[in-house]
């Protein structure tokens, strides 16, 4: 089986801060534990976990020639994701972030936009589809000048599974901006907050069943500490998550994301897919970035000892459909 994946969007150099609980008053400093430039989103986080899971992975996306590009690029290599369809430009610095990491784990951000809001179909094109089996879109609202649409729809002719998870959108477009790509979507992904915004809907069956009207036979919500629920036309299957030490929640989606597109390559039943990511992403909260996601070895450990010996087997022999 072809199990190669290409994920395609953000590309981006974060400075991650932790705690964080207060900013300084102007004119004084206060101390923290941690200070890290990572490689950072949606696309490189999703294809660097995909990698430390064992996949083989490549991503597709637009970096400056600047020194944050080459700490990105760094990063991405030293963990085995295939950099050689990232487009390095002159013209645009690497788009990049500070994340304020509070002791709870929960995540801030400050944006200066770059690259990958100039993205454009060009740096995608139909030759990086040969021998993919799954096309990712990570970090869809942020792609403010790609046709999203096209990409999906080219990498679906070409035999491609397609899915795309959202992230937030900073200029509150929303819907209108993922309409057109939806109905190339096969499996959609958002979380709770963004669900909502895209749809108008409080319920997350109800975000679900709004979002599947647009085309994807598949919809999951990720929902942090409340597990994953996913919607299709036979219903909707709801995995609790994972109790664990949390420190940083903020790969936490995009972890997710690759647990699922790694149940999405081996075609297992959606329920022990769901359980998969939710293992995934909880392993990464429990240190900075993804760095809690090491090994599959790692997220089959945590799976065995909060479900039990032999029970995410068990899962994996259930039929392959939406049970
Ligand atoms: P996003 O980063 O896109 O907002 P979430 O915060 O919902 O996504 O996290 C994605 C997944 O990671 C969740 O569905 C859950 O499985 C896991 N996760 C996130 N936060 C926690 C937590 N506090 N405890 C356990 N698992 C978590």
């Amino acid at each position: 089986m072809n199990e190669r994946i290409l994920c395609v969007g953000l590309l981006v150099a974060d400075v991650v801060v932790r705690p964080a609980d207060s900013m300084p008053m102007p004119g004084t400093s206060i101390l923290v534990e941690d200070l890290a430039l990572v490689a950072g989103g949606c696309a490189a986080n999703c294809a660097s976990v995909l990698a430390k899971l064992g996949m083989s992975v490549a991503v597709a996306g637009q970096i400056g020639t600047d020194r944050l590009g080459d700490s990105v690029l760094a990063d991405l290599k030293a963990v085995g994701v295939d950099v050689s369809t990232v487009r390095r430009t002159e013209k645009y610095l690497t788009s990049a972030v500070i994340g304020l990491i509070e002791s709870s784990g929960e995540r801030s951000f400050l944006c200066r936009p770059g690259a990958n809001e100039q993205l454009t179909d060009d740096v995608i094109p139909d030759s990086l589809f040969d021998g993919v089996r799954i096309v990712h879109i990570g970090g869809a609202m942020k792609l403010v000048n790609l046709d999203i649409a096209s990409v999906l729809r080219r990498a679906s002719e070409a035999g491609c599974i397609t899915t795309l998870d959202t992230d937030w959108d900073a200029r509150g477009v929303w819907i209108e901006h993922l309409r057109p790509a939806l109905p190339h979507v096969r499996v959609l992904m958002t979380n709770e907050m963004e669900g909502r915004m895209l749809t108008g809907e409080e319920d997350t069956q109800a975000i679900g069943r709004s979002l599947l009207a647009f085309g994807p036979q598949v919809v999951v919500v990720k929902q942090g500490a409340g597990g994953s629920t996913a919607v299709t036309a036979q219903g909707s299957l709801h995995v609790a998550a994972f109790r664990v030490p949390v420190i940083d929640t903020t790969c936490a989606g995009d972890s997710f994301a690759a647990g699922f597109l790694y149940g999405l390559a081996h075609e297992w039943p959606l329920r022990a897919n769901l359980a998969f990511a939710n293992a995934v992403g909880a392993l990464c909260t429990t240190r900075l970035s993804h760095h809690g996601v090491t090994s599959l070895s790692a997220v089959m450990q945590l799976l065995e000892d909060q479900l039990g010996e032999g029970s995410f087997e068990q899962l994996l022999t259930n039929q392959r459909s939406t049970d």
